[in-house]
């Protein structure tokens, strides 16, 4: 399989030849496809396998498809990722794959301070990637809304588990509209996970690599 064979768009091709991806790593080969057809993914992959491309490449094909102004305080395009350093990478790849599209995205993490973080929210982005506590703290204050989140994609949940963040998690979904695609990345699935994906997902496809 190639990247122009799963059907990406344009510029997201040449970000790819621009970084020298050539071929689809195996977890890309099999979400790619799901993905772009809409369906919920629940993706058994470690870190180093190209989970973060697998769903960020299909993902920015689908706003590039259907260009929308993006929600006052909200973003169409919600990552929850367990450490900030985890998020920061994300968000990153989100860019580097995104480099000739002309879509908007943020971080938001703990440790720092909000006000800024609060301001970029203010007119909204695309795509948000962010820890779950502190993304807590500004739908508690009111300075985000997760009303118009298209698709909901949840990175390293075992990791979410082990650092306490299922309950956040799902206070954070409860407040996101149902109607939404949503993608389940663990590297394991201890049976609170499983559980948790079987709350989330709709019918999802499997990838397991
Ligand atoms: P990840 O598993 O998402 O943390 O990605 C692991 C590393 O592989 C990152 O440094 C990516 O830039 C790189 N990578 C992801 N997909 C590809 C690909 N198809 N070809 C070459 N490198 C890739």
């Amino acid at each position: 399989t190639t990247f122009t064979e799963l059907g990406l768009a344009q510029p997201l091709l040449k970000a790819l030849d621009a970084e020298g991806y050539v071929t689809p790593t195996p977890v890309q080969a099999q979400a790619i496809p799901y993905i772009i057809a809409g369906r919920d993914l629940l993706g058994i992959a470690q870190t180093g396998t190209g989970k973060t491309a697998a769903f960020a490449l299909p993902i920015l094909h689908r706003l590039l498809n259907d260009p929308k102004p993006v929600p006052k305080k909200g973003c169409r395009v919600l990552v929850l990722s367990p450490t900030r350093e985890l998020a920061s990478q994300i968000h990153q790849s989100f860019k580097t794959y995104g480099r000739f599209a002309n879509l908007s995205s943020t971080v938001i993490f703990g440790g720092v301070s909000g006000m800024a973080q609060a301001r970029t929210m203010a007119r909204g982005v695309d795509i948000l990637v962010a820890t779950p506590g502190r993304l807590i703290d500004h739908l508690g204050e009111g300075a985000v809304s997760l009303r118009d989140v298209e698709v909901a994609v949840l990175d390293e949940a075992d990791q979410m588990l082990d650092m306490g963040f299922i309950l956040p998690i799902r206070r954070l979904i409860k407040a996101m509209s149902p109607v939404r695609q949503n993608l389940f990345f663990s590297a394991t699935m201890p049976d609170a996970i499983g559980s948790l994906a079987g709350e989330i997902l709709r019918d999802p496809a499997l990838v397991r690599v």
